[in-house]
């Protein structure tokens, strides 16, 4: 068995030991918001944002982009749950800066092998061959930071199937200090009516 393998089995085994009033939880999150962010491994939402189980919904992908996948699982979210607010939380440093749909699908063509990155981006160090099934996918990556937190929040704000009485949130968690930045104009972005 792999090393990390056990040890999540291991990790697992002493969280579910002392699970106690957990077994209690409701479905519906307690605090009702949900929080949108990127699945970067340095940000742990529940520590930075103050969550305990059952508080809140946290939906993540690369970048905490508003994918047509992150908008239903939000929809799921206050439709089916209750949840009445949204945070859209990306960072800096995020991994989205550092490369364009034409440079993941041309590291893709190239090979299936981790790429390595350096001083000028991602670059291919593996053997091929790749695939070129790649040019399907929009790999919504962030040429501008502040401004992918602002579309993120307006995509979301302007969905049909959205309700206008929703407040959404704009923030950039900074990896160097653990603290939430407000992203000038996501408020008004983002307000509820
Ligand atoms: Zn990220």
């Amino acid at each position: 068995m792999s090393t990390v393998l056990n040890e999540v089995i291991a990790a697992n085994q002493e969280y579910s030991t002392s699970f106690g009033e957990k077994a209690n939880l409701a479905l519906p999150p307690a605090r009702r918001f949900a929080v949108l962010t990127c699945m970067d491994a340095r940000l742990d939402p529940a520590k930075f944002a103050g969550l305990r189980e059952g508080d809140a919904h946290v939906i993540r992908n690369a970048g905490g982009r508003a994918s047509d996948d992150a908008i239903r699982s939000l929809v799921i979210s206050y439709k089916l749950l209750g949840t009445r607010e949204f945070f859209v939380i990306h960072h800096t440093n995020c991994g989205m800066e550092f490369f364009t749909n034409e440079v993941m699908r041309g590291l893709l063509s190239n090979s299936l092998e981790t790429a390595e990155l350096g001083a000028s981006g991602f670059r291919d160090i593996g053997k091929g061959p790749g695939s070129r099934a790649g040019e399907f996918i929009e790999w919504l990556t962030i040429p501008d930071q502040k401004q992918a937190v602002i579309d993120d929040v307006l995509r979301i704000r302007t969905h049909p199937l959205v309700p206008k009485s929703i407040p959404i949130y704009g923030y950039i968690y900074d990896v160097k200090s653990g603290k939430l930045i407000e992203v000038e104009g996501a408020a008004k972005a983002g307000a509820a009516s």
